[in-house]
């Protein structure tokens, strides 16, 4: 299966992280230019669900290779490498994940490539190469990035690209059986952080507070308008720092990465660091009583005013509307 794209689907329990579905997006419309194929090479343990999932949301083909362990540096580096070698893709893009920051670098040795870190941005250009945008400098300068060696490697950030829709497929399904060589470490078990789950990476509304919610106590509005609206409660680092809410609730450079449909900014400025984990989102309200504050430049609807007058009418009249 010469002229392909490689988008590489991690997995955990058996489920598809959502970077990887994401992938097949931008994976496609540069297959699509060069009449190339979009093939999910899909990792991990029993997989026949996920092949079939990964298939559903539009990749051409599926390689699946069973490995022992949702992740092992080794394993998996070795496995991605081999079926490079086998394939020759010309081009492999990986989930920016924990693992895939891990698994990307190794795999780029192994083949004697470049690659690509933490991509938002991917475009093809008039050179017949792939341009990577890369924010680097903590996010303040976007730079473009193009790898000279095949396969042209990435790690691609969650949340940047939507999902296509998902529809039934017949996708060809190719199963691999690789049998890492060298692997010096091996899991010997998995212990989970314990630590309150929020699952902003997958929520359509997001409500956010930030340092101009004034308080613990005040920053209870925000929840409140998440629940009205059926959202999840998002931060900026100022109230998570302040002890407000839980570190897991924050969006931004140094937290999570989101793109909901609707995003409601309360008290927040709007700093680089933050704007960068929700500008993807696609309608963002913002609340700030300063009416220079940036957050109003990525905005649709700016409200100026005080968080602590606009929250409380806006649950008033949503209730009102849902009465
Ligand atoms: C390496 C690094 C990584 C970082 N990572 C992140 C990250 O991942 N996420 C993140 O969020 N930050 C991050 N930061 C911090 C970031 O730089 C900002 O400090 C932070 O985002 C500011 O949060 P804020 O907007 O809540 O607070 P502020 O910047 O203090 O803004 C508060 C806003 O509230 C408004 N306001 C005040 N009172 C009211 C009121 N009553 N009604 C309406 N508006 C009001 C003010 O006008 C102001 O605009 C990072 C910083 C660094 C250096």
């Amino acid at each position: 299966m010469d002229n392909c794209i490689f988008v590489v689907m991690e997995t955990a329990e058996g489920v598809i992280k959502n970077v990887g579905l994401e992938m097949i997006t931008p994976a496609k419309e540069i297959a699509a230019a060069k009449s190339l194929k979009t093939v999910a090479v899909v990792l991990g343990k029993n997989l026949a669900e996920t092949a079939k999932q990964a298939a559903n949301y539009g990749a051409d083909a599926v390689i699946t290779v069973e490995l022992n362990s949702d992740y092992s540096s080794d394993e998996y580096a070795f496995a991605v490498a081999e079926i490079c070698k086998k394939y020759n893709p010309e081009a492999v893009f990986i989930g920016a994940t924990q693992n895939g920051k891990d698994l990307a670098p190794r795999v780029a040795v192994k083949l004697n490539t470049g690659c690509a870190s933490d991509v938002t941005g991917i475009k093809m250009g008039d050179d017949g190469k792939i341009h990577f945008t890369c924010p680097v400098y903590g996010g303040t300068i976007l730079a473009e990035n193009v790898i000279d060696t095949l396969p042209q490697m990435a790690t691609i950030r969650g949340g940047v690209f939507k999902k296509c829709e998902p529809a039934e497929s017949t996708a060809e399904i190719i199963n691999e059986n690789i049998t890492p060589e060298n692997v010096k470490t091996k899991i010997v078990d998995v212990v989970k952080e314990i630590s309150e789950s929020v699952n902003l990476e997958d929520a359509e509304v997001i409500v956010a507070g930030g340092r101009g919610m004034g308080s613990a106590e005040n920053f209870s509005l925000v929840k409140e308008l998440a629940d009205v609206l059926g959202g999840v409660v998002g931060a900026t680092r100022a109230p998570i720092e302040s002890g407000w809410i839980s570190r897991a609730h924050q969006i931004g450079q140094s937290g999570k990465i989101v793109a909901p449909k609707l995003y409601i900014a309360c008290g927040i400025s709007g700093a680089t660091q933050h704007v960068t984990g929700m500008v993807g989102s696609d309608y963002i309200v913002a609340i700030n009583k300063d009416e220079d504050a940036p957050i109003f430049d990525v905005a649709n609807v700016g409200i100026v005013g005080n968080v602590m007058q606009v929250i409380p009418e806006m649950i008033n009249e949503i209730k009102k509307l849902r009465a």
